[in-house]
C-alpha cells in the first residue's frame, strides 16, 4: 500500500490507515471469500445473556459474535465494521468488474476505474514484467553521483509517495485557515513508529531483527548478492535509527503546537546547509514560497547532520529500499508482494494469509480514484433518503451539543460563548462531495499496474501542491464515498460522513429510533466532540489555532481529561501492553462525549415522539436498545498481534475499550440495566469530559 502523505488534522472515526476497509487488516483466497449481509440495528443473536451488563456490557452486547463469525485467515481482526467493508467491497468489485469488462460505452471515469482494476488484477503481466518498471527510478539512484544530487531526486520521489528521508506537502496555516501554505515534515522511517526503534522488551527486539531480515530479503529479491544485502539492510536500519532519533513522538505530535513551526525558507535553509531545498522546489514545481511550517525543526537538523556524515553507497542502499518499500505492493511482481505480506502483514498484524486480490485491487483503486469509484458508488447505492435521514440525525446532535453546553456548570461564561460560537460554525458534511474531482488529465493505461500507481500518485500530490497560495476549497473531502469511517477536520471545522458509513447497523431504516441514535448517533457525536477534544480545542470557529479559552477553563479541563487519562492508561490491550491513555485522550474524549450528545438527542426525539421509556419492546425497552445499539458497533474480535500493533501506532482505543470504557463513565447506562452502584460498568467515581 501507497503511503499517502496528509497534512491535514483529521481526526476520525477508525484509524486512518484501516479506513476504506478498515482497510488494512483485511482479507485473501479460499476461506476468505465468504459473502456477509448488513446487520440489523440489534442483532440479538450477538448478545451472551450468560453475561452480565454490569460486569462487562462489552461481553454481554457482543459475546457471541466470535463465534457466529470468526476471524478469516485473511485478516487481523474483524468485527461489525469489517462485514460492512466486506459487503461494500463486494458491491465494488461488481462495478469494477463491468468498468474493466470495457465497452464503447463507458464513461471517462469508467474507463480509469475499470482499467486501473484489471491492471492491478492481472498478476501474469506484472509477474513478466518483473522488476522493469522500477528500473528507470533504480537507475537514476545508481547515477547519483554525489549528495548535491539528492534534491532532485527526492522531489521526484516525492511526487510519487517514496518515503525517503522527509515529507513534503501542503496544508492549511494553522494560524490563518483561510491560507494554504508548504510543510517539510519528518519522515523516512520503514517501522511503523518512531518508538518501534527504541522500545525494550524481547517483542520489540524481535521485531527490529524481523524488520533487518524483511530489507535483507527484499533487497535480495531485487538482485543484490545475499552478502551485500545482510551488510546495507544493517546500515539501513541504522540510518533510520537515528532518524527516528530525532524524529516526534506519535503522543507529542498530537499536540499542534508541537508540529507548528512557521520560518522563512531562508532559515530553513541555514539549519539544512548540505540541502539545497532552491533544488528541491524548482523540481517539485511549486509556486514560489518565501516561508513554510518546518514541523519538527529538530528533525531538520538532525537530518542535515546525516546527510553529511552518511557515506554515498549507504545512502543509495536506503532509497533504493524506501523505493521498494513505499510502491503498492500490488504492483510487484509475487516475490517481493509475498515477502511485504510476511513481514507488515503475517509478523507484525497477526494475518494469517493474504487478502484475495481482488479485495487488495479494489483497495488499490479506490486510493488512486477515490471520486471516480465513489460517483458509481453513490449513484447506484446512496439514495437521497439517505441523505436525508443522515441530515436530521445530525442536526438532532448539534441541537444536543447546544443543550448541553448551556448547562455546562464548570465552564465560564466567556469560554461557553465562544464554544457555542465555534459550534455554531460547524458545517456538516454528508454523503459525498457536491462537486466531483476531475481526473481528465489523469493517464490511466491498461496493463501498466506500477506506471497507474505512480501517475495517480503524482497526478494527487501535483492536485495537493497546487493549492499553495490559493484559496481554501470547502467542499473538498479528505475520504472517498465509499469509506467506512467519518471526521472531523480542525482547520476546516466540519464534520463528515461518506456514504459507505451510513448504512446498516450504523443506520438502519428499519431499526427503532433508540438503535440509531445509539449506533449512528453516537458517530455522528464522536466527529462534533472532537472539534472540542484536547486537540479540536485549541481551534476556533474559524479554524484558526488561537487560544479562546480562560486560564481557568483550561485548568478545569485539563483535570477533566486527566481523569480520562487515568482511567485508559489502566486498561490492558494484551499481554503486558497497556492503552496509553494520552495517545488515545482525543479518541476516548471523543467516544464519550458522542454517546453523551446521541443519548441526550434521543431523550429529545422520543420526547417528541412520545416513546414511552418504561414500555418493552421485544425484550429491551428503548434506552436499554440505545446502549445496545452502541456497543455493538465494536462487536468482533482483534488478533493479539494487531491489539499490540495498535495500541502502539493507533490514537483509538481497543474495540472492548470503546465500549466498557465510555459506558461506566455513563450512570445513566447502569441505571437503564439496573446496575447497582459500585458494580464494574457503574462505578462510583468515573469521569466526564462533556
Ligand atoms: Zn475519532
Amino acid at each position: 500500500m501507497k503511503k499517502i502523505m496528509v497534512y491535514r488534522i483529521m481526526l476520525t472515526w477508525l484509524f486512518l490507515a484501516t479506513s476504506l476497509v478498515l482497510a488494512q487488516t483485511q482479507s485473501s483466497s479460499s476461506t476468505s471469500d465468504k459473502t456477509y449481509k448488513l446487520l440489523p440495528g440489534l442483532d440479538k443473536q450477538l448478545i451472551n445473556n450468560s453475561a452480565d451488563p454490569c460486569v462487562d456490557f462489552f461481553e454481554y452486547a457482543c459475546g457471541n459474535f466470535p463465534k457466529l463469525y470468526p476471524i478469516p485467515s485473511d485478516r487481523s481482526g474483524f468485527g461489525v465494521g469489517a462485514m460492512i467493508s466486506e459487503y461494500t467491497q463486494n458491491i465494488l468489485h461488481t462495478m469494477l468488474e463491468k468498468a474493466a469488462a470495457g465497452g464503447e460505452s463507458r464513461t471517462a471515469n469508467e474507463q480509469k476505474i475499470g482499467d486501473y482494476y484489471a491492471s492491478c488484477m492481472d498478476i501474469d503481466a506484472i509477474d513478466k514484467k518483473g522488476l522493469q518498471p522500477l528500473q528507470p527510478d533504480l537507475d537514476r539512484i545508481a547515477a547519483l553521483k554525489s549528495k548535491d544530487e539528492l534534491p532532485a531526486l527526492l522531489a521526484h520521489f516525492q511526487m510519487i509517495n517514496v518515503n525517503a528521508f522527509f515529507g513534503f506537502g501542503e496544508q492549511q496555516d494553522f494560524k490563518d485557515a483561510t491560507k494554504q501554505i508548504a510543510i517539510a515534515d519528518q519522515g523516512g522511517l520503514g517501522l511503523p513508529e518512531r518508538d518501534y526503534y527504541f522500545r525494550k522488551g524481547d517483542v520489540a527486539e524481535k521485531t527490529r531483527s524481523e524488520y533487518v531480515q524483511h530489507i535483507t530479503n527484499m533487497l535480495k529479491l531485487m538482485g543484490e548478492p545475499e552478502t551485500q544485502a545482510a551488510s546495507d539492510a544493517k546500515k539501513i536500519m541504522d540510518l533510520e535509527t537515528a532518524l527516528a532519533k530525532v524524529s516526534l513522538d506519535i503522543t507529542s505530535r498530537r499536540d499542534p503546537k508541537n508540529i507548528y513551526h512557521m520560518m522563512p525558507l531562508s532559515q530553513l535553509e541555514t539549519i539544512t546547509p548540505e540541502f539545497a531545498w532552491n533544488r528541491f522546489l524548482t523540481d517539485i514545481k511549486i509556486t514560489p514560497i518565501t516561508d513554510l511550517n518546518v514541523t519538527v525543526p529538530d528533525f531538520f537538523k538532525g537530518l542535515n547532520s546525516l546527510i553529511a556524515s552518511t557515506d554515498l553507497d549507504t545512502i543509495k542502499a536506503y532509497l533504493r529500499w524506501q523505493l521498494v518499500n513505499s510502491t503498492d505492493s500490488t504492483a510487484l511482481p509475487k516475490a517481493l508482494d509475498d515477502e511485504e505480506f510476511d513481514f507488515n502483514r503475517h509478523k507484525l498484524a497477526g494475518q494469517p494469509e493474504q487478502r484475495p486480490r481482488w479485495k487488495r485491487c479494489v483497495e488499490a483503486t479506490d486510493q488512486a480514484l477515490g471520486e471516480a469509484l465513489g460517483q458509481v458508488y453513490v449513484a447506484q447505492e446512496f439514495p437521497p433518503s439517505s441523505k436525508q435521514a443522515t441530515v436530521q440525525m445530525v442536526h438532532d446532535i448539534e441541537a444536543a451539543m447546544d443543550e448541553d453546553l448551556e448547562h455546562l456548570d464548570w465552564m465560564t461564561a466567556a469560554t461557553k460563548a465562544r464554544a457555542e460560537q465555534k459550534l455554531h460554525a460547524v458545517a456538516d458534511k454528508i454523503g459525498y462531495p457536491d462537486h466531483w474531482r476531475d481526473y481528465s488529465k489523469l493517464e490511466v493505461i491498461r496493463g501498466d499496474a506500477l506506471g497507474n500507481a505512480d501517475r495517480a500518485a503524482e497526478f494527487e500530490n501535483r492536485r495537493e501542491l497546487n493549492k499553495i497560495g490559493k484559496p481554501v476549497d470547502r467542499g473538498e473531502w479528505g475520504m472517498s464515498p465509499p469509506t467506512i469511517n467519518a471526521y472531523y477536520s480542525a482547520t476546516m471545522n466540519d464534520i463528515n460522513f461518506p456514504a459507505g458509513i451510513l448504512q446498516p447497523p450504523f443506520y438502519d431504516k428499519n431499526a427503532t429510533d433508540a438503535e440509531n441514535y445509539g449506533h449512528g448517533g453516537a458517530i455522528v457525536g464522536h466527529e462534533l466532540t472532537h472539534g472540542f477534544d484536547d486537540q479540536g480545542r485549541q481551534f476556533d470557529a474559524n479554524g484558526n489555532l488561537d487560544d479562546w479559552w480562560t486560564a481557568e477553563d483550561t485548568k478545569r479541563f485539563e483535570q477533566k481529561t486527566d481523569c480520562e487519562v487515568k482511567e485508559y492508561d489502566n486498561f490492558t490491550a494484551v499481554d503486558d501492553v497497556k492503552i496509553n491513555g494520552k495517545l488515545t485522550l482525543g479518541e476516548n474524549t471523543a467516544d464519550n462525549g458522542g454517546l453523551r450528545l446521541a443519548y441526550i438527542a434521543f431523550l429529545a426525539d422520543a420526547k417528541r415522539k412520545n416513546i414511552d421509556l418504561n414500555q418493552k419492546q421485544d425484550g429491551y425497552t428503548p434506552l436499554q436498545q440505545f446502549f445496545l445499539g452502541f456497543g455493538q458497533d465494536w462487536c468482533g474480535e482483534t488478533r493479539p498481534q494487531q491489539l499490540r500493533l495498535q495500541v502502539q501506532t493507533d490514537p483509538h482505543s481497543p474495540r472492548k475499550f470503546r465500549v466498557d470504557g465510555v459506558v461506566q463513565n455513563m450512570p445513566e447506562f447502569g441505571k437503564a440495566f439496573g446496575c447497582k452502584p459500585g458494580q464494574p460498568m457503574m462505578p462510583v467515581n468515573s469521569c466526564r469530559v462533556w
